[in-house]
């Protein structure tokens, strides 16, 4: 139907074009999931098998998209960044955001009998929102990255203490809210230990730190610098969006092959970073 007299009103679409050369970052949040977690009976805190999901999910997403560097996810969250170079969707923003979000909530849904064999769903089926940030340097980019564990850390913590003052300290949910509303984290960290001899620091790393999935290639030694270029920000990108189209495909055809990692490791301090430089370069 070229040239028919309705193809005006494409004009009326606009473009969402992405800035070159920033990081992009698409986070997904569940809808509603407090809600869901109720109705399918979600352990409080943290019910593992729903984690579980969310990160075998979120593996799939990366298979399917090559230009996507690193996943980190916690609770009904996930954030998804493409490298700054990406011309994935020409980095039109809502095809980046709609695609990513309706690809993990398909396979969201589509794992779920997987991880939730006696618990079949029904309606009001999980959903997703999706969202893109910009980072114009990699500083910027690990910061983001190191809000979203400080808030996994910060809402674990409250969310651990809350859970064992309801359920083992017979405290009312109302009560324990008002127990908690002046507590330092140092504090907190205290109750659990003097009221109900937990550690904090021994529960388990995927609910303390969240989920990081990436590309694993070869480890850099601890404690051996790293060669190259280890101030991120000197790099300008310009090698990558240089490369010539063979290159460029050959690299993603690498890119794709590579075993997906999922861990539960801290991503706030360098060291991540700096035994997998492939990463961000
Ligand atoms: P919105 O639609 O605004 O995102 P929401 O109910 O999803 O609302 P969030 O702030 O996203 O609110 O919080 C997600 C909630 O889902 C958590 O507070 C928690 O109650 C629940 N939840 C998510 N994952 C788990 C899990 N693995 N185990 C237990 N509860 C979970
Ligand atoms: P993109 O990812 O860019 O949207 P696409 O392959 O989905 O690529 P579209 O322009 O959206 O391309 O076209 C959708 C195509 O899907 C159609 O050209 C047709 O080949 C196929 N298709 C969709 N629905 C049907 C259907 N009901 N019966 C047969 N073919 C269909
Ligand atoms: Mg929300
Ligand atoms: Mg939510
Ligand atoms: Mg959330
Ligand atoms: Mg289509």
């Amino acid at each position: 139907m070229a040239n028919s007299k309705y193809e005006y009103v494409r004009e009326f679409e606009q473009t969402d074009l992405l800035l070159p050369n920033t990081w992009i970052v698409v986070r997904i949040d569940g809808r509603g999931f407090h809600k869901l977690s109720t109705k399918y009976a979600f352990e409080k805190p943290n019910d593992r098998s729903a984690l579980d999901l969310m990160n075998a999910a979120a593996v799939s997403v990366m298979k399917e998209f090559p230009d996507v560097i690193l996943g980190y996810g916690d609770s009904d969250e996930y954030s998804f960044i493409f490298h700054k170079s990406t011309s994935l969707f020409q980095r039109r923003a809502s095809k980046l955001s709609t695609t990513i979000t309706s690809t993990f909530t398909a396979h969201y849904v589509y794992l779920w009998p997987t991880y939730f064999p006696m618990k079949p769903l029904s309606p009001p089926l999980p959903s997703f929102d999706g969202r893109c940030v910009l980072y114009p340097t990699t500083k910027d980019l690990r910061n983001y990255l190191a809000w979203r564990q400080a808030d996994c850390h910060i809402n674990n913590l409250y969310n651990t203490i809350f859970h064992t003052l309801v359920l083992r300290g017979n405290l009312s949910p109302q009560e324990a809210e008002a127990a908690l509303s002046t507590t330092t984290a140092s504090a907190k960290n205290e109750m659990l230990f003097q009221g109900f001899g937990i550690n904090y620091n021994n529960e388990p790393e995927m609910y303390r730190k969240g989920s990081v999935v990436y590309r694993a290639y070869e480890l850099a030694p601890v404690g051996v610098p790293v060669s190259g270029n280890l101030n991120p920000d000197d790099d300008d990108g310009a090698e990558r969006a240089s490369l010539s189209k063979t290159a460029a495909e050959k690299e993603k055809k690498i890119r794709s092959k590579a075993r997906i990692a999922v861990e539960h490791v801290d991503i706030i301090k360098d060291d991540f970073w700096e035994r997998r430089p492939w990463i961000l370069s």
